[in-house]
């Protein structure tokens, strides 16, 4: 069988946050905004100004600091006071994925405002747990993805431009992911805990859109992004890095990159990078250890040096000995995601392939004159 999720609605565009009443009023009256105090300090008034047009929509707002755990979301239920019918998340992807709980919960609908383009949280039907110490230790798969996507670009290109460089890193991963589960004939996301389902060509078209968008746009939108400014190719980006990434990842499948990207974070030094840093680096390990072309591997680490993707162990803040690149390779080969994967190899072998990786980044770093 297969299978094919995607968010209800999206919308991308300089200052259409302060839209956000309206649309949320397509929805239903009473809003209920899931957001952190720094992010409400730098967006508050604009969020909360289209309300004075609207006396139809009521709207409140709950804070949400720290580790995304179950007893963090009891604590976000119990400040709820009225009866939403419309969750709205304002953040990143801890936010977001706290208010898919609730939304899924009380089974209302969900808007979704992106403030950095760093992940495939605001499209996926999924939210990622932690326990209260921090440790990743559960996935929840919901029944729909959110209803409406709200990018304000002008917001993107105002935040550090290190969050638009991990968005790309892990829209980077999307298409060869996808073709190792081609291989493979792996499940991909849609409806996981419950389907068996393959891949459409319309997710495949979707992944290989976003590796030809971050291929030519990628290094002029950090750029533009390091100036603060918006331009086509930043829209053309942040379009690849939040919706075509994240239809693509639940679509199509992970593997390689995220079986190893995430298996980093066993070692201590590994959290000091983001989620599409280590999945970027990873993504040239796929590309290595797939057996790519030498032309292709070093267009794809010239592509990640050109738009700031880490492609070195000191990029990443690591500075892993023998026994820590043992346990990254431990815990990659035991992830779910790397059985996607059409390689199959031992300890060693992938303690040689991330040896590899960091070896190619920096020859082409040097190269590049990086
Ligand atoms: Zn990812």
């Amino acid at each position: 069988m297969r299978t094919w999720g995607s968010v209800g609605h999206y919308l991308q565009g300089p200052d259409v946050i302060g839209e956000v009443g309206r649309y949320a009023g397509l929805f239903g009256t009473s809003h209920l905004f899931v957001i952190d105090s720094f992010v409400q300090g730098l967006l508050g008034k604009r969020l909360f100004s289209s309300y004075e047009a609207r006396p139809e929509c009521s709207h409140e707002t709950v804070l949400f600091e720290g580790e995304i755990s179950r007893t963090t979301i009891a604590d976000i239920e119990s400040q709820i006071c009225g009866a939403p019918d419309v969750i709205v998340a304002v953040g990143g992807g801890k936010v977001i994925d706290v208010a898919k709980m609730l939304a899924a919960k009380r089974k209302v609908s969900l808007v979704v405002c992106p403030t950095i383009a760093a992940t495939d949280a605001p499209t996926s039907a999924m939210s990622i747990l932690y326990t209260d110490d921090g440790t990743m230790n559960d996935i929840v798969i919901h029944t729909k993805n959110p209803d409406l996507v709200l990018v304000d670009t002008r917001v993107i290109a105002n935040a550090p431009v290190r969050f638009l460089s991990a968005g790309i890193g892990d829209a980077l991963s999307t298409y060869y992911e996808g073709l190792s589960n081609e291989k493979t004939g792996h499940a991909n996301y849609v409806w996981c805990d419950t389907e068996s389902g393959t891949q459409t060509l319309a997710g495949r078209a979707i992944a290989q859109q976003c590796a030809a968008t971050l291929e030519r746009d990628g290094a002029s939108a950090v750029q533009a992004c390091r100036e603060n400014l918006v331009t086509p190719a930043l829209e053309n980006v942040v379009e690849a890095n939040v919706l075509m990434s994240g239809i693509g990842f639940e679509n199509v499948g992970c593997s390689l990159a995220h079986g190893l990207g995430n298996a980093m974070t066993v070692v201590a030094q590994g959290v000091r990078s983001l989620h599409g840093e280590r999945v970027g680096f990873s993504t040239l390990s796929l590309l290595v250890a797939e057996d790519y072309s030498s032309e292709h591997i070093e267009r794809v680490a010239r592509l990640c040096v050109s738009c700031g993707v880490p492609t070195t162990f000191e990029e990443l803040n690591l500075n892993p000995s023998e026994q820590d690149l043992e346990m990254i390779a431990d815990a990659a080969l035991a992830a779910e995601s790397w059985g996607a994967s059409p390689v199959h190899l031992r300890r060693g072998e992938v303690v040689d392939l991330m040896k590899a990786t960091d070896a190619l980044g920096w020859s082409v770093r040097k190269e590049m004159g990086a």
